[in-house]
C-alpha cells in the first residue's frame, strides 16, 4: 500500500512540471541584444554608439556573464502590430531593478519590486511590466539597464494584457498550490509532534517552514509584503532562508537516518557541514560582507556536499538492509537532483531550465509528503516493537494464553463491563484432575504436552471476546461476557467432554485426561472479581468431592 502510494507520488511529481512547461515558453515578437555592462554611458548607448559591440541573445531568457546585470537592447519585431496594446514585461522572481528607455524617450522608467507594488496593476510581483505606447512601431528599440546583479535567468516578453495575465495566473496557480501544501505540511508536523511527543516531526516541520520561506523568496511571492522587499535589498533573504533550510534539513537527515549509529564517519562530515552552513548563515547578517557573492557560492557548494553525504548514507543503509535508507532516497532524490542541477546552473552560469525551475519547488512538496509518511512508518515500527514486548510480558510461554497478570487485568475489565452494562459475566474455573499422577506416569514433558492440548481444546469452544488465561499450574479461568448461567453450564459441559472424550497422544501413548469445572456468575449486584473466583473455586471443590470430571455451580 505504502509502496504504491509512493510510486504514484513520484510519477505525479515528474508529470506535473512537464504539463506546465508549455505555458512558459513565450514566442513573442522581440529580439534581444546584449550591449555591455552597467558602466556604459547612457547617451552613447541610446544613440547607438555601442551597436558594434552587441551580441544577439539566442532566447528570451537573459543570463549573460557573469550575470544579467547591465545594458540590453530589445528590438520590436513586425508581429507587434497584431498585439493590441502590447505590454513589455520581465519575469523576475528575485528582487530586480531595471531602467527602461522607450524609443525617443530621454528619461527612463524604473521597474522594480521595490516600487512596483500598488502600481503593478494587479500582476504578481514576479512580473515587472510596462505598456508600449501606440506610436511605437516595429524596428524600434527599447533599451534596458538591469541595475541588480542577477544570477537567475530573467525572461523577457511582449504580450497583450490578456495573454500576460493568463501567464501570470498560470505561474501563480502553481506557486500557490505548492505554498499551500507546504503550509499544510508545516501545520501537520507541529500537530503531530505535539500529539505524538516526537520532536523529529518538529524538526521536519521547521525545515519545511524554512523551505517554504526560501521558495517564497525564490519565486517572488515574498514581495507581496511591501516592507520585506526593502529587507531583501539589505539582507538577501533568499540566501538566508536557503542556508537555514539546508542546515535544518541536513540535521533532519542526521536524526532520521540515525547517522551516528549507522554511518559514524559520514555523521562527522554531516555535523561539519551543518556547522559550516550555520557559520555562513551568521555571515549573512554581518554588515559589509553580508551581500558578498562568495557566501552564495560557498553555500551552494555546502548544499552539494550535504546532498552527497545524504546519498552516501542512504546507499550504505540500503546495503545494510535498513528500510529507512530506501525511503529517504526515494523522498529526497527528486529534490536533491533538482537542487544540484540548480546549483550547477548558478555556479556554471548556464541558462536556467524551465522544467527545473517549475519542478524544483514541486519536489519540496513531494519530499515533505514522503518524509512525513516515512516518519509515520518509523513510529509504527517502534510501536509494533513495543507492542510485541508488551505481548511477551502478558502471555504464558507454554500455553500461549494470558498469564496470571494479564488475566487479572482482563477479568477486572470484564467485571467493570458487567457492572456498567448490567449484562452478566460467567466465570469458569477449570482444573485438570489428578495432574500429579499424569506427571508421574508420563513425565513432566508429557505433562506439558497435556497442558497444551487441553488449552487447545478449551480455546476451540470459546467465542471471540471471551477471556481465557492460565491461573496457575494446571488451572485455567474463563470469563464469558453476556452469558447466562444455563449457557455457562452447557459450555462448561462441552469443554469437559472435549477433554474427556478423546485421550491425549504422547509418545505413542494414549493419556486419559479429565477436567473439573466450577462456575460462578458476575453481575451488576455482585461484580467483585475475587469473590467470583472464590465462588468458582468452591464450586470446583465440590466437583473434586463428587468424583471429578464434572461441572458444578453453587447457588450465590
Ligand atoms: P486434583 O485432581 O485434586 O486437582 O489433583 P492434581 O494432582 O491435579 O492437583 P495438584 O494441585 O496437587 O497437582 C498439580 C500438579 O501440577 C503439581 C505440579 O507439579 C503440576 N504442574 C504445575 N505446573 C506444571 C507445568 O507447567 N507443567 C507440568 N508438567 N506440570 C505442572
Ligand atoms: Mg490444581
Ligand atoms: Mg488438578
Amino acid at each position: 500500500m505504502g509502496n504504491i502510494f509512493r510510486k504514484w507520488v513520484v510519477i505525479f511529481s515528474l508529470a506535473m512540471p512537464a504539463l506546465c512547461v508549455a505555458q512558459l515558453e513565450p514566442e513573442d515578437p522581440i529580439r534581444i541584444y546584449r550591449i555591455g555592462d552597467i558602466t556604459l554611458p547612457v547617451e552613447a548607448v541610446l544613440s547607438g554608439g555601442f551597436s558594434s559591440h552587441e551580441t544577439a541573445n539566442g532566447s528570451t531568457a537573459l543570463t549573460g556573464k557573469p550575470n544579467a546585470s547591465g545594458w540590453w537592447r530589445i528590438e520590436l519585431q513586425p508581429g507587434i502590430q497584431k498585439i493590441p496594446e502590447p505590454i513589455l514585461y520581465m519575469n523576475a522572481m528575485t528582487l530586480t531593478t531595471l531602467k527602461v528607455w522607450l524609443p525617443g524617450e530621454a528619461k527612463p522608467v524604473t521597474l522594480s519590486q521595490l516600487n512596483s507594488l500598488g502600481i503593478n496593476d494587479g500582476y504578481s510581483p514576479r512580473i515587472l511590466q510596462l505598456s508600449i505606447p501606440e506610436n511605437v512601431i516595429a524596428g524600434q528599440s527599447v533599451y534596458w539597464r538591469i541595475e541588480t546583479a542577477e544570477v537567475q535567468a530573467l525572461r523577457v516578453g511582449l504580450k497583450s494584457e490578456n495573454a500576460l495575465r493568463t501567464l501570470d495566473a498560470a505561474q501563480s496557480r502553481w506557486h500557490n498550490l505548492i505554498e499551500g501544501t507546504l503550509i499544510a505540511l508545516v501545520l501537520a508536523g507541529i500537530v503531530l509532534s505535539v500529539k505524538l511527543r516526537e520532536t523529529t516531526f518538529l524538526i521536519l516541520a521547521f525545515g519545511t517552514l524554512l523551505s517554504l520561506l526560501f521558495l517564497l523568496a525564490n519565486n517572488g511571492d515574498i514581495f507581496y509584503f511591501q516592507s520585506i522587499a526593502t529587507w531583501d535589498a539589505e539582507f538577501a533573504l533568499q540566501r538566508i532562508f536557503g542556508l537555514a533550510a539546508s542546515a535544518v534539513m541536513a540535521y533532519f537527515s542526521y536524526v532520521f537516518l540515525q547517522m551516528e549509529r549507522h554511518v559514524p564517519r559520514i555523521a562527522k562530515m554531516q555535523k561539519l557541514l551543518i556547522a559550516a552552513l550555520s557559520g555562513l548563515l551568521v555571515l549573512c547578517f554581518v554588515p559589509g560582507i553580508r551581500l558578498h557573492s562568495g557566501i552564495a557560492v560557498a553555500g551552494n557548494l555546502l548544499i552539494l556536499g550535504s546532498a552527497i553525504t545524504v546519498f552516501a548514507s542512504s546507499i550504505i543503509l540500503i546495503r545494510d538492509g535498513n528500510r529507512l535508507g530506501r525511503l529517504y532516497l526515494i523522498s529526497w532524490a527528486p529534490l536533491c537532483f533538482l537542487a544540484v542541477w540548480r546549483v550547477v546552473e548558478v555556479l556554471l552560469q548556464l541558462p536556467f531550465n524551465a522544467v527545473v525551475s517549475i519542478a524544483f519547488p514541486g519536489s519540496y512538496v513531494i519530499a515533505g509528503i514522503l518524509l512525513y509518511s516515512g516518519l509515520g512508518e518509523r513510529m509504527l515500527l517502534y510501536k509494533q516493537e513495543r507492542d510485541a514486548s508488551n505481548q511477551l510480558a502478558r502471555i504464558d510461554p507454554l500455553t500461549e494464553i494470558y498469564n496470571r497478570r494479564a488475566l487479572d487485568e482482563r477479568l477486572q475489565v470484564a467485571a467493570q463491563l458487567a457492572e456498567k452494562s448490567g449484562a452478566q459475566v460467567a466465570f469458569l474455573f477449570a482444573d485438570i484432575d489428578h495432574f500429579k499422577q499424569i506427571n508421574d506416569s508420563i513425565g513432566h514433558d508429557g505433562g506439558d504436552v497435556v497442558l497444551k492440548e487441553v488449552t487447545q481444546r478449551i480455546r476451540q469452544s470459546l467465542r471471540f471476546g471471551d477471556v481465557f488465561g492460565r491461573y496457575g499450574g494446571e488451572e485455567f479461568i474463563m470469563a464469558l461476557p453476556s452469558c447466562t448461567e444455563e449457557e455457562a453450564i452447557q459450555l462448561a459441559e462441552r469443554i469437559r467432554a472435549a477433554v474427556a472424550d478423546f485421550p491425549v497422544m504422547y509418545a505413542d501413548q494414549q493419556v486419559s485426561v479429565t477436567l473439573s469445572i466450577g462456575i460462578s456468575m458476575l453481575n451488576s449486584i455482585s461484580s467483585d472479581v475475587d469473590a467470583a473466583i472464590k465462588q468458582a473455586d468452591k464450586a470446583l471443590y465440590y466437583c473434586k468431592q463428587n468424583g471429578r470430571n464434572c461441572v458444578n455451580t453453587l447457588p450465590v
